[in-house]
């Protein structure tokens, strides 16, 4: 399959950890399976991989976000 994003290049499928940055705060999910573009590094994730990277991303947010609030 070709890249959606670039045209440019076949996608291939890897396993790679993802890095995650939220308020300048970064957290990697590891060992995400995903078919990656070796042209543009654009990343189409599996179906199940992505519920469980978008759960990384809420659960890193809502540690950041309950660690703001200040201690009155
Ligand atoms: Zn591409």
């Amino acid at each position: 399959m070709k890249c959606p994003e670039c045209g440019a290049a076949e996608l291939g499928r890897d396993t790679r950890d993802h890095t995650y940055s939220y308020k300048g705060q970064t957290t990697t999910i590891a060992a995400v399976t995903a078919d990656y573009c070796p042209a543009c590094n654009e990343s189409l994730t599996m179906l199940e991989e992505s519920d469980r990277v978008i759960a990384a991303m809420r659960a890193l947010a809502k540690q950041i976000n309950s660690s703001l609030v200040d201690p009155v």
